[in-house]
Order: C-alpha cells, then structure tokens, then sequence
C-alpha cells in the first residue's frame, strides 16, 4: 500500500506557513514503513529538533482505479479516519528554500499514525464533518471539512490522473491551521465529530 498526502488543502493552514494558495492540489508520498497503527507510541526521531504535528482526514481506498472520474469518484472509498502526518518543520524548511523534495521531512518511519476507520454513510455530507486533536487534554487542532479546496473526490480524480490507486491506499487530505510542534512525552488524541479515532503517546 501507499500513502498519498495532499499539502494545502485549507487555506488557513497555507497562509500560516507563508505558501501560495494552489489551483491544482500539491501531493507527496510516505511509505508503508511511514505508516504507524494500533495506537502505537510515535518515537520522535533524533534527526530533527522540530517535529510538528498536522490534523488530517484521511479516506481509505477501497478498489483499484486509474483516471477516475469525479463524479464516480465516491465509489472508491467506503471509509474515512483520522491522522497525523507528523512533518520534521526544520529539515522540510531546508528542503523548501533549496527546492528540494520533501521526503526526508514527510516520510521517515512512523510518520502517519493512522486511526480507526468508520464507514462515511453515517455522515449526511462529507463537506460537513469536524475533526479535532487534542493533545495531553488540550485542545490544539480544529477542522471543518467545509474549508477544503479540494474535495475527497477532486482528489481522487486528480491523484489517479497519475498514479493508479490501490485496494488499501490511503489519502491523507490536507491539514487546517493551528499546526505546532510536538514534546517526547505529548499524548495525543484525534476525534471525527467528537468520536475518539486515535490514541498514541509520543516517546
Ligand atoms: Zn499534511
């Protein structure tokens, strides 16, 4: 399986990190070995002195498809989650001012805790869903799905005019504002509509 992640989605997130507002969506890529389940204790990597955290819907792809159509774009994936696609902010600002790729900063191993999935029927619109993450009981993340650029489904149809998509690929799909740094020690919890989907410690 493969992660796909789309960078500014929210407009809000892009502005506070000072980067233009796309009129096509950005992605990137992390490697299963990125991916990070069960709750699982993310261990804060050595290499980096600014590990931050960033709030994200992820969809789950349930068959494989190349050059999907938006309109039948909905018929790929059944379920939705929630994820942090942890970013080493220092390493990711030296890669961006020399125009680098930002793997080093997006990919390393256990860079994707991935939550729970829960089927997206139980919303009556996939525009309208809240997400949060708290960390050690505070509130630091807040979304609202209404604030995409870019759909679930542009998305989908975007990603897959050029890489085919798999049974089990993941999507991460863009972060809100309010993204921070992360402490060895953090507790992290992240909800969809107030349901707890996710839960890991930081070591
Ligand atoms: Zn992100």
């Amino acid at each position: 399986m493969k992660i796909i992640c789309i960078g500014r989605n929210y407009r809000e997130h892009a502005k506070e990190l000072n980067n233009p507002v796309p009129e096509k969506p950005v992605f990137f890529m992390k490697p299963d070995t990125a991916l990070l389940q069960k709750n699982n204790p993310f261990f804060y990597p050595g290499f980096s002195k600014n590990v931050q955290y960033e709030t994200e819907i992820i969809i789950k792809i349930n068959r494989n498809g190349k050059h999907i159509e938006e309109k039948f774009a909905h018929k790929y994936y059944d379920e939705i989650g929630i994820g942090i696609d942890f970013t080493a902010r220092d390493l990711q600002a030296e890669q961006k001012k020399k125009g680098l790729p930002w793997e080093i900063a997006k990919a390393f191993d256990g860079a994707a805790p991935v939550g729970k999935f829960i089927d997206k029927n139980q919303f009556s619109s996939l525009d309208d869903i809240h997400f949060s993450l708290k960390i050690n009981g505070e509130l630091r993340q807040q979304g609202h799905t209404a604030d995409m650029m870019f759909s679930f489904d542009r998305i989908i149809a975007y990603v897959s005019q050029f890489i085919s998509l798999k049974m089990g690929d993941l999507i991460f799909t863009g972060t809100p504002s309010g993204v921070g740094p992360t402490q060895i020690n953090d507790h992290y919890e992240a909800f969809i509509e107030g349901e707890k989907l996710l839960d890991f410690n930081v070591k």
